[in-house]
């Protein structure tokens, strides 16, 4: 399947992304990853792309777009991929789809998961994360909880709450989403691409989503 997820943070694209690679062998493709991964591999993009990161700048919609080219064409992407939050903005969805355009490329499904806000805030404020950089445990006080003196149960290191996850940033991150992501449920809406799901159950929405593609 070739799927957008959008949503807030906290409402679970990388859950469910996860799930639907499992699911028929799409891959799963995030800003975040192909940058790293270019970087690592060394290729010019990846050259390109690390400068503007170590200077803390952020990675143009150009240099991007290139990269996610380059991505797209691999050999793991014949059995589809699952863009996991990107598009971020309307610029951007624009340059995606003249990009599956050149490619030849059909979209499947956009996916707008629509988790109430009371729902992410309680997901995200709840998440601790292991502070080791090698490990990055990922913690949660109510469900998945760390030893009772708040260390790590792989590596033993400090269990932390990431800076991005107190109430105060997760408000700040829901509100530029809002701003800037929100306005691509209307583009993908028009485009006619467009589901809705509701649900704060992972299992539920990619029923939700395969039903959808099949029914198409
Ligand atoms: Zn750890």
């Amino acid at each position: 399947m070739r799927v957008i997820l959008l949503g807030a943070p906290g409402a679970g694209k990388g859950t469910v992304a996860k799930l639907l690679t499992d699911y028929d062998g799409s891959v799963q493709i995030s800003t975040g990853d192909i940058l790293r991964g270019a970087v690592k591999a060394g290729t010019e993009l990846g050259k390109k792309a690390q400068g503007y990161m170590e200077r803390g700048e952020l990675v143009p919609d150009s240099l991007i777009m290139e990269i996610m080219e380059a991505r797209l064409q691999e050999p793991d992407c014949k059995k589809g991929f699952i863009l996991d939050g990107f598009p971020r903005t309307v610029p951007q969805a624009d340059a995606l789809k003249k990009l599956l355009q050149k490619l030849k490329l059909k979209l499947d499904l956009v996916v707008n998961l629509d988790v109430p806000k009371e729902v992410v805030l309680d997901r995200l404020t709840t998440r601790r994360t292991c502070s080791n950089a090698d490990c990055q445990e990922i913690y949660n006080i109510k469900s998945k909880p760390p030893t009772a003196d708040g260390k790590c149960k792989k590596c033993g290191s400090k269990v932390v709450q990431r800076a991005d996850e107190t109430e105060e940033a997760i408000t700040q991150r829901l509100l530029t989403y809002n701003e800037k992501t929100a306005p691509l449920i209307d583009y993908y809406k028009k485009e006619g691409s467009l589901k809705t799901i509701s649900s704060i159950s992972s299992q539920e929405i990619v029923s939700g989503i395969t039903a959808a593609i099949k029914g198409k």
